[in-house]
């Protein structure tokens, strides 16, 4: 045995404890530029570090997920909001068997291609570029990756391979393979399936969280939810004394832990019908076999309806992202005008990819609090030099 456990040892750690429908990151379909392997790091364990290490993760910090960012010390920002994925996913593979690094590595990209300001930040990007090819975060997110980060000096991109970058398409057709297999895809790795369906998991959890702590919901209004009916029984039965603060971070807990539990009881259920033997059998699926039950399926519909009608558009989130998003236009505007005011990489690009997708690319890539004093410099009068 070598002094250190090898990569090939990893490999093979893979193929004797993950199930056979694991993505293993020995088969991976590879990188576009090839590369060679490493002594000690799996495939996907280096993607996972490329993202980590990207300038586009670090400025996740400084961006908004709901409530703008800076509001509330305690409040998620896209950074946290990230964690919390990776987080859930590595807990959700585990229990399936499935391949941890590769879940946790989708999860940590999955939002780098968000906007400063949130979702009104995303339609008002998609609006600026209405006439140019529209903003889509997911969309955004491969961009980031393959083209926007250069920590390299032979190609653009973080060069991911085919498995992360296939679960950062996320909504998009999964059909975009390399050229050895002619085959078309309905369905991702199950890694992917869990780390997009964690997301969701993820924000109905800590939007809630958020927003009670925030005062734009009550535990009056909250008891009309079903998810949250339930876990408040479960944690009332548990502590009858407790009362706020205290409860409502159980009740919380109780939320993602119920979840979870019903996404892995059901997706348990539906991989082992499915009688899928191997990762691309499940890519030849109809339907993802990562899924709620029909009830939860339900039950997180209605949650997700009362979210968008009593958290993204309650005037204390939407008037504050509203101004936020004016803001966003006039930066948007400004370097249209004057494109001389765009960093040095970002005004190499315009050549190949037209100006108005540089302008896009770079405001997207912004933080809030970068827009923000972005666009106090552009209403202040030039200094005298
Ligand atoms: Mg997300």
């Amino acid at each position: 045995m070598s002094e250190y456990k090898t990569r090939a040892e990893m490999e093979m750690d893979e193929a004797r404890t993950l199930a056979p429908f694991a993505q293993k990151s020995g088969d991976s379909r590879g990188r576009r530029f090839a590369e060679l392997s490493h002594a000690y790091r799996t495939e996907f364990q280096r993607d996972r570090a490329r993202i980590i290490h990207s300038r586009a993760f670090r400025r996740l910090e400084y961006k908004t997920q709901v409530f703008l960012n800076g509001t509330g010390d305690h409040l998620r920002t896209r950074l946290t909001h990230t964690i919390e994925v990776a987080s859930i996913s590595r807990t959700i593979a585990r229990a399936l068997r499935l391949n941890e690094d590769l879940a946790e590595a989708i999860a940590l990209g999955h939002d780098l291609g968000h906007s400063p300001f949130g979702h009104s930040g995303e339609e008002m990007l998609a609006e600026c570029m209405r006439e140019h090819g529209g903003f889509e975060h997911n969309q955004q997110s491969l961009r980031v990756v393959d083209l926007l980060e250069t920590p390299y000096p032979n190609f653009c991109g973080l060069n991911l391979t085919f498995e992360v970058r296939e679960g950062m398409q996320k909504h998009q057709a999964f059909y975009d393979l390399p050229n050895k297999s002619a085959e078309k895809y309905r369905c991702p790795s199950l890694e992917a399936q869990v780390a997009n369906l964690t997301d969701e998991i993820t924000y109905y959890s800590h939007d809630l969280d958020d927003a009670v702590d925030f005062d734009v919901l009550s535990f009056t209004q909250l008891e009309d939810v079903a998810v949250w009916r339930r876990s408040a029984e479960a944690v009332r039965a548990r502590y009858p004394d407790l009362r706020e603060p205290d409860l409502h971070k159980l009740l919380i807990r109780e939320i993602i832990d119920q979840e979870v539990q019903d996404v892995v009881a059901t997706s348990a259920a539906a991989i082992s019908e499915a009688q899928v033997h191997s990762p691309d059998e499940v890519r030849r699926q109809e339907a993802p076999l990562i899924r709620y039950s029909d009830q939860l399926w339900r039950e997180n519909q209605d949650l997700r309806k009362f979210l968008y009608q009593n958290v993204y558009f309650h005037p204390r989130v939407a008037e504050v992202n509203r101004r936020a998003c004016e803001m966003l236009r006039e930066v948007f505007d400004a370097y249209l005008r004057d494109p001389t005011r765009l960093g040095d990489n970002a005004t190499r690009r315009i050549e190949q990819e037209g100006l108005h997708r540089t302008v896009c690319d770079y405001v997207a890539g912004m933080s809030d609090r970068y827009l923000i004093d972005e666009f106090q410099r552009l209403r202040s009068p030039a200094q005298p030099d």
